[in-house]
């Protein structure tokens, strides 16, 4: 088991939080993110930032031309 390096966190940390990587470098980074000072709150702070964007674009309705167009097209069925 190879030690992970800070380098590598910050390089992988997107993909490590879309769990996109394979179970073995998951595990080597957790454990990583775990015990260092400086990945810890990267990861904590990367973490909360996506949480937010996430929610602002998941809840944002609609345009309103877009709504428009959409409900255009349904009167015409
Ligand atoms: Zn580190």
């Amino acid at each position: 088991m190879s030690t992970v390096h800070c380098e590598e966190v910050v390089r992988l940390l997107w993909r490590y939080m879309d769990r996109e990587l394979d179970p073995d470098t998951y595990r080597r980074l957790q454990e990583h993110v775990r015990q260092c000072r400086n990945c810890g709150p990267r990861h904590e702070f990367e973490a909360r930032l996506r949480s937010i964007i996430q929610e602002k674009c998941a809840g944002q309705p609609a345009p309103e031309a877009l709504r428009r167009r959409v409900m255009a097209l349904l009167q015409e069925l």
